[in-house]
């Protein structure tokens, strides 16, 4: 087959300035989810600074002689301090390197992006910022759940499992979250899952209202486990799923049923064709 060598597609492509801190979100996992303008930054950086959560096969698209430097926590390792990153960053941009930051997800959602940009910006560095797919939307995706339905709902929240001292987050309003929001999307909510879901059982929520555990969303291990809100944290521990996850909590789970595409890919059926019970079906008409 013909390789393709070719240089992006037509667009606006911006040249990476020495110097210059760029943050990228690199996705949820699937190397195939990273924006062009994520696969430009790439092969110009000179130096790359990535997180635990990026999949490490997106690093064989940059340039040949680009440096690459770890700054993740997973896997046992001390996680290096906020602010030890941030001085890196500025380190090499004052060095006139092309730094690229690459994150997880969007670097702006859940990601300490926002405080990287500030701390850059603070020193006098300019950045740029590059969207990413984040996994509380493309993990979903990929596990047949769309994130919002019109029959279902017309908000979707997303929440973190633990705050900056790593408690289950003290500052959520429980009530107003229970209410409110008919969909409730979680990040880094595994260890404090019990709690958190009899916070929102105790605030209204119907112990039996679907729930979806991503885990190891768009990647080649991703497992999903389908519960119920009084079940879940029971269950993730029974079953040994293993973070990171996304934790979906609302009425949206149940279309996995019809949209659990990539099952259906491999050979299975639809487990229903109807799961909100709504009886529309364009099979009808068409
Ligand atoms: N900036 C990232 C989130 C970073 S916080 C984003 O926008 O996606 C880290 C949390 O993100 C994890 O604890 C988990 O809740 C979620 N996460 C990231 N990648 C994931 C994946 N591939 N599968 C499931 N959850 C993921």
């Amino acid at each position: 087959m013909e390789q393709i060598h070719s240089p992006l597609p037509p667009g606006d492509w911006p040249d990476f300035a020495p110097g210059l801190v760029w943050l990228l979100g690199a996705g949820p996992g699937d190397p195939g989810l990273m924006t062009l303008h994520g696969l430009n930054a790439l092969r110009q950086a000179d130096v790359i600074v990535y997180d635990a959560l990026v999949d490490t096969r997106i690093l064989d698209w940059r340039r040949p002689g680009a440096q690459v430097e770890y700054a993740g926590k997973r896997g046992g390792k001390p996680s290096p301090k906020q602010r030890s990153i941030s001085l890196r960053l500025i380190e090499l941009a004052r060095a006139g390197h092309r730094v690229l930051r690459l994150k997880g997800g969007d670097p702006f959602v859940f990601g300490r992006g926002g405080e990287e940009a500030q701390a850059l910006v603070q020193a006098g560095i300019p950045i740029r910022v590059t969207p990413g797919i984040t996994a509380g939307v493309g993990g979903l995706a990929y596990a047949g759940i769309p994130a919002t339905h019109r029959d279902v709902n017309q908000a979707v929240t997303f929440v973190t499992g633990h705050d900056a001292t790593g408690q289950a987050p003290a500052a959520i309003n429980w009530p107003a979250l229970a209410r409110g929001s008919p969909v409730i999307v979680l990040y880094m909510a595994i260890k404090h899952l019990a709690q958190i879901t009899a916070a929102l059982i105790e605030n209204g929520r119907g112990p039996s209202e679907p729930v979806a555990v991503v885990s190891n969303a768009t990647l080649p291990n991703q497992r999903v486990l389908e519960t119920t809100l009084s079940q879940a944290a029971t269950d993730v521990a029974t079953h040994g799923i293993e973070p990171p996850c996304i934790v979906c909590i609302g009425r949206t789970v149940a279309l996995r049923q019809t949209l659990d595409w990539a099952a259906q890919l491999s050979g299975a059926a639809p487990r229903s064709l109807d799961p909100l019970g709504t009886g529309e079906s364009l099979a009808d008409s068409a």
